[in-house]
């Protein structure tokens, strides 16, 4: 048998999997693959951005068949993205106007995946020098380094495809800020290409569900996420802390008292403090308690009604979506790490096994 195929999964439709070879020299870059009996049988899900081993490759047909999903160096659940190494949070500085709050409130949440956010700041063409300088300035202080760019007159454009190239990047943001425009300019025509996929895949919430992974000229892959403007978040209130920056210099140079210090109005709290985003973090912390006190509830009432169906009757069956709703909650407590952006409204994942 000739040497194995090494591909990234750069869609997901239905049953399928494009996957795009690293082999350049091949026949083909890209084949549409099947999951093989044995990775369903153990329950592997397939995801955009796998790397994975493809066997028994049909140049002619341009097919093959998913052979083996390697370790994945991480995993966001919505977006449905594996091995994601960036975010890219996408603003404007004006029209809209930059809203500070909600992009404390994106980069908290691109942190509490674990996966590194970078600022692109669009629209610079609106906005200025002095301006610019000062909304830098800031978000220094915040800990984050923004890239400006203007699509309208090609500015900073290099330096954002510099920090792209051989990353795979999830590219999200509020609507109108650009991003299109953005993606566009990097990857030409690529907009026909989004459409096209959505308009074959055009039943219902299917298009803001499908995720996809496009080739960036200088290497390196951008999925796409339809424009949301809240994202949920999921994390804990103890973990809160971790993903202002600011809190963690101040939790290397001091410790609080208390081990569990929620950093509200402890003694001796090393977080406490006047730096620009303290408030933001207490607002977050009082969301995140609502929710995890919302949860709480709802598990109450979940498991209440799992008890007095089992006392119904041993033989009456449990649905099987019920299942898979208590699988999803498990593995979000399991690993709050994994959870990605969401629209307010839910997203499901991308693919399920559907056996
Ligand atoms: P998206 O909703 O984030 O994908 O935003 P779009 O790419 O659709 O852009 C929203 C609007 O902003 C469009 O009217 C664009 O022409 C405009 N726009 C995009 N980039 C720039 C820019 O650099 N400067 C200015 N002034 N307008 C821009
Ligand atoms: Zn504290």
């Amino acid at each position: 048998m000739s040497s194995a195929l090494i591909g990234t999964v750069v869609a997901v439709q239905a049953n399928y999997y494009r996957v795009q070879l690293d082999d350049t020299i091949l026949p083909l870059t890209i084949l549409l693959c099947t999951r093989r009996a044995r990775l369903k049988k153990i329950g592997q899900q397939v995801m955009v951005g796998d790397r994975v081993i493809v066997e028994e490759p049909d140049w002619e047909g341009g097919r093959g068949a998913v052979a083996e999903v390697l370790p994945r160096q991480s995993q966001l659940e919505r977006p449905a993205v594996a091995n994601a190494n960036q975010i890219l949070l996408v603003f404007s500085v004006a029209e809209p106007e930059l809203d500070t709050h909600q992009l404390s409130l994106f980069l908290v949440k691109a942190e509490s995946t674990g996966i590194s956010p970078c600022v692109c700041l669009n629209k610079s063409d609106l906005i200025s020098t002095q301006q610019l300088v000062e909304i830098r300035d800031n978000l220094l202080d915040w800990g984050y380094e923004p890239i400006f760019v203007s699509v309208k007159e090609q500015t900073g454009l290099e330096q954002l495809s510099e920090k792209l190239a051989g990353q795979i990047t999830i590219v999200c943001g509020p609507s109108g800020v650009g991003k299109s425009s953005i993606i566009n300019y990097l990857i030409p025509g690529v907009k026909q290409r989004i459409g096209e996929v959505s308009g074959k895949l055009n039943r219902g919430r299917h298009t803001t569900r499908h995720v996809e992974l496009f080739e960036l000229p200088l290497g390196g892959l951008l999925a796409d996420t339809p424009g949301f403007n809240q994202p949920d978040l999921t994390c804990s209130e103890e973990e809160l802390a971790d993903f202002f920056p600011e809190a963690r210099k101040r939790l290397t140079e001091a410790r609080c008292q208390f081990t569990d210090c929620l950093h509200r109005d402890e003694p001796n709290c090393a977080v406490r403090g006047d730096w620009e985003r303290y408030p933001d973090y207490l607002e977050f912390l009082e969301e995140v308690i609502d929710r995890q006190q919302a949860l709480q509830h709802q598990g109450d009432a979940e498991s209440t009604l799992k008890i007095k169906s089992k006392l119904k009757g041993s033989q009456e069956y449990e649905p099987k979506l019920d299942t898979k709703k208590y699988r999803r909650i498990s593995r979000r407590s399991q690993n709050q790490k994994l959870q990605g952006f969401s629209e307010s409204q839910g997203w499901e994942d991308n693919e399920e096994d559907l056996d």
